[in-house]
């Protein structure tokens, strides 16, 4: 038994097989091969084991999560049997004399353009399809196991690190838990784990060693600690833990239904924040007021290339339906810094987070921009979503993204799409720009949000990405109370609503501070929506206002 010690990044006990995420694994190299019949042969093999690892996967995924969760399987099966697919590989192998892997490679790439131009939603997403089943053909050629994808039961996933373009295509009920030996506990894949409610320890150090791929372990992510082959004591310990933290979020549920209500009667809304259509079914179960960040950049992080203005619309509108009319706010594409997607063509930059990100891309390519807004506006129809640009610095730049969103509105009255006329428009505040000239941007906008991540880091001058940096990283600093106090003041004045979208929304002892200032909406994680929605339920505001403000002392 091994003790490895951690930053707890999300909560929850899970115990299960560690394993290692392998990005660097399929290095495919182009050969040409003295025996193409051979090589037929070994790509034939390779096709026959990856359907047998699928039946194994089809069947463990029908017992743990259901037929449904197992069809997928079946229709990889079907991939390995597909003419194109076989062609194209043969061809490489018996024509062109290429090596096995460097054919399925080229075959892959081939397949996944062809359904990609198509511009069918359905054709697009068995591009994703396609890459799998190669990748898994690939390895078994190369010898190697590798990727979410391979993970042939429901594991906990280790790694040096997690990019988030990773992180958006883990899929649900697969991965139990994630660890990491460095990362920080505001970088998007943190966020990503607590969305979700996947147990994460971060920045185990070198402990996290891949001669510990295979092993089994409990990871407790509230405590941070990974304990290593468990002894049957400590593993009934934690079992035991987890039925104490199990039968908690079972008392929790009593909540269902009630208001966000203080003793003295001081309401707020508690909203859940997705990254993904899945995710909104999580913010139903916890009873969210709503969806208050949509951070529709995990669409994009999904894909190889940009989702188009149909996939778009369909996300948009499922989120809306699954929310039954509770308004959910969709933030535009927020890429760049650590969310990077290759095909924009976005060039490497010495300071990403000052850098061409968010709103800014969209500004320049008002092409990339117009599709997402039309997809939202024609969504809009099916419930009740509001618009939010993120990132915002300058006065011109809500008035740029305005502009914009009115041309697209004037274009679907044109073309007779219907749409919802009375969409809100709001802002991130994230930059301490943007506190200092609220009062302007108040009278442009229906809202403000109030990204704490972003706004610690642009005000404290701390990379919210450096693990180095974390004691540096307060969000509960004077300056970003102070700021809230600034921008509410700011719409209020204008008749908006101010909400906190940051991880700081879902800190418990500053829920009495965030109510004094008369913050209207926190949006946390799903499952903090009833944590929260607890404490504010056992809250004195009123009495306690007069002190909050004073102690904050700003320059209102
Ligand atoms: C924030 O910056 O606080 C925020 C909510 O946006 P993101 O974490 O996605 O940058
Ligand atoms: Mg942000």
């Amino acid at each position: 038994m091994e003790i490895l010690r951690g930053k707890g990044a999300s909560g929850g006990i899970v115990s299960g097989v560690m394993r290692f995420y392998k990005r660097e694994g399929l290095d495919v190299q182009k050969r040409t091969v003295e025996d193409r019949a051979k090589e037929k042969e070994r790509f034939g093999r390779a096709r026959e084991l990856a359907g047998a690892q699928l039946s194994e996967l089809m069947e463990s995924t029908a017992q743990k999560l259901g037929k449904e969760n197992a069809q997928l399987f079946e229709m990889h099966q079907m991939m390995l049997e597909d003419a194109d697919f076989l062609d194209i590989t043969e061809d490489l192998i018996t024509n062109g004399g290429f090596n096995a892997e460097y054919a399925v490679q080229e075959a892959s790439k081939q397949l996944v353009q062809i359904l990609t131009d198509s511009g069918d939603d359905y054709m697009m997403e068995r591009a994703a399809d396609v890459k799998d089943v190669t990748r898994r053909v690939t390895s078994i050629l190369l010898g190697k196991s590798s990727g979410v994808g391979q993970l042939d039961e429901p594991s906990v996933l280790a790694s040096n690190d997690f990019a988030p373009s990773e992180t958006a295509e883990f899929e649900p009920g697969k991965v139990l838990a994630l660890l990491t030996s460095g990362g920080a506990l505001n970088s998007h894949t943190a966020i990503f784990a607590r969305t979700m409610g996947i147990p994460a320890v971060i920045g185990l150090g070198a402990g996290l060693d891949e001669k510990l791929d295979g092993m089994s372990v409990v990871v407790d992510g509230s405590a941070g600690t990974v304990i290593v082959n468990p002894d049957g004591g400590t593993l009934e310990e934690y079992l035991r833990r987890r039925s104490e933290e199990d039968a908690k979020k079972e008392k929790l549920k009593a909540l269902i239904g009630l208001e966000n209500k203080t003793l003295d009667g001081v309401t707020v809304e508690v909203c859940a924040n997705i990254g993904g259509v899945d995710d909104a079914d999580l913010a139903v179960r916890n009873d969210a007021c709503g969806i208050g960040l949509f951070r529709s950049e995990f669409l994009f992080l999904q894909n190889s290339s940009a989702p188009d203005e149909e996939s778009q619309f369909k996300a948009y509108k499922d989120v809306a339906e699954k929310m039954g009319g509770k308004r959910v706010v969709v933030r535009t594409l927020d890429i760049g810094a650590d969310k990077q997607v290759d095909y924009l063509n976005l060039d490497k930059e010495e300071n990403p987070a000052l850098g061409l990100r968010a709103i800014r891309i969209c500004l320049n390519r008002p092409d990339l921009f117009k599709i997402q807004l039309r997809a939202i506006y024609r969504a809009s129809a099916f419930g009740k979503l509001a618009i939010m640009f993120p990132m915002i610095a300058s006065l011109w730049e809500v008035k740029k993204a305005k502009e914009i969103a009115a041309s697209v509105r004037r274009e679907l009255i044109a073309e007779g799409v219907k749409f919802d006329e009375t969409v809100e428009i709001g802002i991130m505040i994230e930059t301490p720009a943007a506190v200092m000239i609220s009062d302007l941007l108040a009278a442009e906008v229906d809202f403000f949000s109030v990204g704490t991540n972003d706004l610690t880091q642009y005000t404290l001058a701390v990379d919210r990405q450096n693990e180095k940096l974390e004691r540096f990283f307060a969000a509960d600093h004077p300056a970003l109370l102070r700021m809230l106090k600034i921008a509410a003041d700011s719409i209020h004045r204008n008749g908006g609503w101010i909400g906190i979208c940051g991880e700081l929304a879902a800190n418990t002892a500053l829920t009495v501070t965030f109510m004094a200032i008369g913050i209207d909406e926190l949006s946390v994680a799903p499952n903090q929506v009833l944590p929260l929605r607890e404490t504010i339920r056992g809250l004195q505001v009123s009495s306690l206002k007069p002190e909050i403000l004073d102690s904050l002392k700003g320059l209102w």
